[in-house]
């Protein structure tokens, strides 16, 4: 990997020796994220000041230093390895919130946690929808990069959807703010839009306005088993059909429920044992909540085997801890993961079904499939033992018939996670030569001298080949 020894010892002179790393913890910490592929930087910068930004970039263009930058590095595609080495550019520092009582926005910096900004707008009756079940760890510039979403997708939408405006540091290290404080802007062409989702290769976000709505008066939870997994998936088109929305919609297949119960102990879907489930949340005016409630027990009692209402906040958070116990779950059905997050249209959700079924025939492998049926984003995982070469060439030839399979069906390769190194392989399955080239040209207009996440995106990289570290994170419990 290139040295960059002179460059790194001007940005330490420029801003200080605690603000730009060079020790060994801070460089092994940022070598990886979720991915756990490690690419050690030169340096970390730790910026206090979004001004300093500016001077790192104008730097590293200067000397053609690879730039990362870092939320918490939760991103499970390796999209925050710094895989040519360079720099680290961490925005944990920047993190204030605050929030604009009479207009419903929330002021924040990108190394704001997503948790807290959620926690800061329902202090004042607010509600910021958006939640990555690492939501209590990750920051809101990771989540505006990749474009996360989560469990409410469905009914409100995902980052995209609440980005009001945005402000931070073009790739050369020109400050640029996209759209204002304001609900309305059609000036110019909406770069801000081409920001998010573009997974820290076209810009540093240092700061974002978001969009609030007020919080729901009412919510109802509802547990629903059903026969088998294709059964689940009809009974969910059933319910969209009859024009009620859920806020929530998680569906969990035998699979995944087993392995949920028994990490936590807790028979929490008792009585449904075995079976496919769907768990249901519906948010609203407390009318609107009563009365979609017959509504939804009419359906039940048509559709499913089972259904139990939570009678209380209590109970509905403790069906919503085991949805969200369930990724970590699944490692006793093998040591290694891949964990894909595909999107599936509606209309051929009873054909992934089928295929589904057949890929864990087929394969072997224990396939756990669970995720949001309101926007067709599921997280199917993969599971193989590291040390078989046998399971690996097995789950290795078993993931690009997903890809191609999801396509095929009209769906896509990512939901949420986004590409960075690990779905690398399978971009060309979803893009079109001409497609690539014209994401390319943008890469190359915005950073002519490609300084920001090198590496990422365009150039297939053999997952496969790397070493991945045995280390357990913060959030590897959930
Ligand atoms: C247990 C677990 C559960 C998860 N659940 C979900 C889920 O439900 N939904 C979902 O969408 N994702 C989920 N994720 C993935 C991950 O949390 C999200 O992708 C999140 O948005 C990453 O945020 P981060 O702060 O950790 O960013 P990082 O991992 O540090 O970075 C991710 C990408 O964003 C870029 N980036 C970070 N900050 C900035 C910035 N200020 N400006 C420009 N680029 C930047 C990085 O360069 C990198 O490309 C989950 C991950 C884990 C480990």
């Amino acid at each position: 990997m290139k040295s960059f020894a002179a460059a790194t010892a001007q940005l330490r002179r420029r801003l200080g020796a605690n603000v730009v790393l060079t020790d060994d913890t801070a460089r092994t910490a940022a070598s990886y994220d979720s991915a756990k592929l490690p690419f050690r930087p030169e340096a970390v910068v730790r910026v206090t000041q979004e001004a300093q930004i500016g001077a790192v970039l104008a730097l590293a263009n200067r000397h053609g230093v690879p730039v990362t930058t870092r939320g918490r590095g939760t991103t499970l595609t390796g999209a925050a390895t710094p895989v040519q080495g360079g720099w680290v550019l961490d925005t944990l520092a920047l993190n204030t919130i605050a929030i604009d009582d009479e207009a419903g926005m929330a002021h924040v910096q990108a190394g704001a946690k997503v948790a807290d900004i959620q926690r800061a707008a329902e202090a004042k009756g607010w509600f910021y929808p958006p939640d990555p079940s690492s939501k209590e760890y990750c920051t809101i510039g990771g989540n505006i990069a990749c474009n996360a979403g989560g469990m409410h997708g469905g009914k409100y939408g995902v980052t995209r959807d609440f980005v009001i405006a945005l402000r931070g540091y073009l790739p050369t290290g020109e400050a640029v703010t996209w759209g204002t404080a304001t609900k309305k802007f059609s000036a110019g062409f909406n770069l801000r839009d081409l920001w998010i989702g573009s997974e820290g290769m076209l810009g540093v976000v240092t700061g974002a306005v978001l969009k609030l709505i007020p919080q729901p008066a009412a919510r109802w939870t509802l547990l629903t088993s059903f026969k088998d997994e294709t059964a689940a998936l009809r009974a969910a088109l059933a319910l969209f059909k009859l024009r009620v929305q859920p806020a929530i919609c998680e569906f969990l297949d035998r699979e995944s429920v087993l392995c949920a119960e028994r990490a936590t102990g807790r028979a929490v879907f008792a009585g449904q044992a075995g079976r496919p489930v769907l768990l249901l949340e519906f948010a609203g005016g407390k009318a609107e909540v009563r009365e979609t409630k017959q509504i939804v027990l009419g359906w039940a009692a048509e559709h499913a085997t089972g259904s139990r209402a939570a009678k209380n906040r209590e109970e509905a958070e403790q069906l919503w801890a085991v949805r969200r116990k369930c990724s970590g779950a699944m490692f006793e059905l093998g040591d290694a993961k891949l964990n894909e997050d595909i999107v599936v249209p509606m209309r051929n959700y009873v054909k992934f079904a089928q295929f589904l079924a057949k890929l864990k025939r087929d394969s072997g492998l224990a396939i756990p499939t669970f995720g949001h049926l309101a926007d067709g984003n599921l997280h199917v995982n993969i599971m193989y033992h590291k040390a078989v070469p046998a399971e690996c060439r097995t789950a290795e030839r078993t993931v690009r018939t997903l890809m191609e399979t999801v396509v095929a069906l009209g769906g896509a390769i990512s939901g949420e996670h986004g590409i960075g190194l690990a779905k690398t392989p399978f971009l060309r399955i979803q893009h079109s030569p001409a497609q690539v080239r014209a994401m390319q040209a943008v890469k190359r207009a915005l950073d002519p001298n490609g300084v920001l996440n090198p590496g990422k995106m365009f150039e297939p990289f053999e997952v496969w080949k790397h070493p991945r570290l045995e280390v357990k994170l913060p959030w590897d419990h959930k």
